[in-house]
């Protein structure tokens, strides 16, 4: 059985169907990819599952488990963890004290509590760092630090509560391509390494398809296709609700892109 199952998941807003009726199901060690379109409802789904937002229609099951009316705060203690970009207080912290902070936060201890938190589980804390490959820099102020490994810091925080499923709405926003095959290349990783489930939206098709072990279309607030990335890739619907037809994704080799 599949680690997540959604079945029927609907949200309007007003009038506005933003998802309507989706099914589709992750297994853990898998790395989905959610596509489509501006609008599509890619957003909306994901704050279902994470409980920002309350399903008005469907099912969420995280082994087994029932999360439609569950409290965010609930839903990540089960295990369902979501990139936040780190806040801009926490910017003068260390990269080490923001690991620190969400080591503190997993175990269920106050934020006041982070001012004698220097030595709070620091060797895991490193761990993860090593883990995203900041273990060098983590005695830098997250201020100081290139954009690319600040999101290196921020998935080491996401991973301090040991999360089954990951939920990455837009990672590579506002990143280089190079930066955004890294990043990618890194959650893959991750993902073998740990068996821990990954969906994520990305505008990149080229990310898409090196780095997703499966792909979802989302059109309309529907699910429109899914399969392989060489499926999807052939999807007479999906290249259609692109670019309309007669055109194709053009995809690229990571190799082959300018950096
Ligand atoms: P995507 O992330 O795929 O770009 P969204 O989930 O953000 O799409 O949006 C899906 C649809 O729902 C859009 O028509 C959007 O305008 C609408 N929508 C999203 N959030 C809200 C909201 N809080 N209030 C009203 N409409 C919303
Ligand atoms: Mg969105």
């Amino acid at each position: 059985m599949g680690l997540l199952k959604v079945s029927g998941l609907g949200k309007s807003f007003g009038g506005v169907r933003a998802v309507d009726g989706i099914d589709f199901e992750l297994e853990a060690g898998e790395l989905l990819a959610l596509i489509g379109p501006n609008g599509a409802g890619k957003s909306t789904t994901f704050n279902m599952l994470n409980g920002q937002l309350k399903a008005d229609a469907g099912s969420i099951r995280l082994g087994g488990v029932e999360l439609v009316g569950l409290q965010p705060r609930e839903i990540w203690r089960l295990g369902v963890g979501r990139t936040f970009q780190i806040a801009q207080t926490f910017a003068s912290l260390s990269v080490l004290e923001n690991v620190q902070m969400a080591l503190l936060s997993a175990d269920g201890r106050a934020f006041s509590f982070a001012r004698r938190a220097a030595d709070y589980r620091r060797d895991e804390a490193l761990g993860l760092l090593d883990s995203v490959g900041m273990a060098a820099q983590a005695g830098r102020p997250c201020s100081e630090l290139a954009y690319g490994d600040v999101k290196r810091v921020e998935l080491a925080v996401a991973m301090a509560n040991q999360p089954r499923l990951l939920l990455m709405d837009e990672p590579t926003a506002g990143m280089a391509p190079g930066e955004r095959h890294e990043l990618m290349a890194l959650t893959k990783r991750l993902v073998v390494e740990r068996r821990m489930a990954v969906l994520f939206t990305e505008h990149s098709m080229d990310v898409v398809f090196a780095y997703a072990d499966r792909i979802i279309v989302l059109a309309r607030g529907r699910l429109i296709a899914g399969g392989s990335p060489e499926m999807i890739r052939e999807h007479p619907q999906v290249q259609q609700v692109y670019f309309g037809s007669g055109k194709t994704f053009g995809v690229r080799k990571p190799a082959e892109e300018t950096l």
